[in-house]
């Protein structure tokens, strides 16, 4: 027997197996509802307007060069993508940034430094959460837990639980929280309970880690769609760190070109102490980048940084938020009138409730299975669909094929 012989085949990924079959469907009508990627009204990828000018603007420019990045990344990426998540006016003595490789490459970081510096420390993730959760922190060998999160019979938030949960874990624990557009609910929670959630977890000095990959998707306003991390420093900043892991993939639309952030915000201390913390932190986390990438990949931190640092891409960019997020609540309202329409069983105002870019649709996996058989409509088997897949041109098309399945 040689080494690989028994070398376990692993399945492939849930959601890049979903592409795999779309793209060997030879069905006419097929209706990709699998990624969370936004598509244009016409179903293709779309390039933000802001992007297009940064990136005509870089090709111009005289210095432009493939030079190296610093370890930490871009200094004007970082800050801007700080001022983005945190406001303006943010405390920048406190707060340490390092560009990553996307949104996973900032969990990745987050990962590697809780295994270094504070070893020992469950990690709980939301029920349910974005797969992948688990698997970067476990590949890190971390332990995690699940907080309850969805309450499927009432397709509302399981609060009470969640609180406890918060309440009876080791004190000092990691709770990975989704700053807004929870993936795959759709759901977060109300600004009154999100105060619950973050007194709860001062009283037993957790760390929060704020997982960012929509913020803008919510409302189509990045400074509402940042209110939960901005509470969450405000509570707690004398009492533990917090760290946020930003992705710029979904609402710059730089998905392959992978552009994130991770920030790092010290408790608050003496000028001092802060000083000296944040110099001893900031040396292992570019030890952390230094052994894992190098530095971090040049071109798309270099277009983001010139949209936030261009006052009219940056006030096109907003636009171009508000563009996808109202393109996707259309649809979310066109569906749910569609469902209503054809009288098909059951409620569906939960398809309008639900924000973000995905609606967790209730359908069970079987329903699911269905409509990939007999409809060449795609989605997640938890009933996950990505709704910024509809348009004015296939959503009775998916109405009918949801009607036919559920009865
Ligand atoms: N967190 C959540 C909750 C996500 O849904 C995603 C994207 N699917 C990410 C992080 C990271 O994505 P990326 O690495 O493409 O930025």
């Amino acid at each position: 027997v040689t080494i690989f012989n028994n070398v376990e085949h692993l399945p492939p990924d849930a959601l890049f197996d979903i592409k795999k079959r779309l793209s060997q469907d030879t069905r006419p009508v097929k209706v990709d509802l699998g990624i969370g990627a936004y598509r244009d009204n016409s179903g293709k990828p779309w390039v933000l307007p802001s992007v297009r000018s940064a990136e005509s603007q870089l090709q111009k420019d005289p210095n432009f060069n493939h030079e190296y990045l610093p370890i930490a990344g871009l200094p004007s990426f970082t800050t801007g993508a700080a001022k983005t998540i945190f406001g303006d006016d943010y405390d920048s003595t406190r707060v340490i940034s390092v560009q990553s490789i996307s949104g996973t490459g900032a969990l990745h970081i987050a990962a590697k430094f809780i295994e270094k510096i504070l070893p020992g420390r469950i990690v709980y993730l939301s029920n349910p959460t974005w797969p992948n959760h688990k698997a970067i922190f476990e590949g890190q060998r971390l332990t995690t837990a699940q907080y309850p999160y969805w309450n499927a019979s009432t397709k509302s938030l399981q609060l009470d639980g969640f609180l406890d949960t918060v309440k009876t874990a080791p004190e000092g624990s990691i709770f990975v929280l989704h700053a807004c557009a929870h993936n795959p609910t759709g759901l977060d929670p109300s600004k009154d309970q999100w105060a619950q959630i973050l007194d709860k977890m001062v009283e037993k000095n957790h760390i929060v880690l704020f997982d960012s990959a929509y913020q803008g998707f919510a409302t189509g306003d990045l400074d509402r769609d940042a209110y939960a991390v901005r509470l969450g420093l405000t509570k707690l900043q004398k009492v533990a760190p917090v760290f946020v892991c930003q992705s710029f993939a979904k609402n710059v639309g730089m998905y392959g070109e992978r552009v994130g952030c991770f920030h790092l915000v010290i408790p608050d201390q003496s000028v001092e102490i802060n000083a000296s913390v944040k110099a001893s932190l900031s040396s292992q986390l570019a030890k952390i980048v230094r052994s894992e990438v190098s530095n971090p990949p040049a071109y798309g931190a270099k277009i983001v940084s010139t949209i936030l640092n261009t006052p009219e891409l940056n006030k096109q960019w907003h636009a171009d938020m508000v563009t996808m997020s109202s393109r996707i609540n259309s649809m979310r309202h066109q569906l749910r009138d569609h469902l209503v329409e054809l009288g098909t069983p059951g409620n569906w105002d939960h398809i309008v409730g639900q924000c973000g870019m995905f609606s967790f649709t209730a359908l069970t996996p079987e329903m699911v299975q269905r409509l990939e058989q007999n409809h060449a409509v795609y989605m997640v088997s938890s009933g996950r669909a990505s709704i910024a897949g509809l348009n004015e041109g296939n959503v009775l098309y998916v109405a009918k094929a949801i009607d036919e399945v559920v009865r």
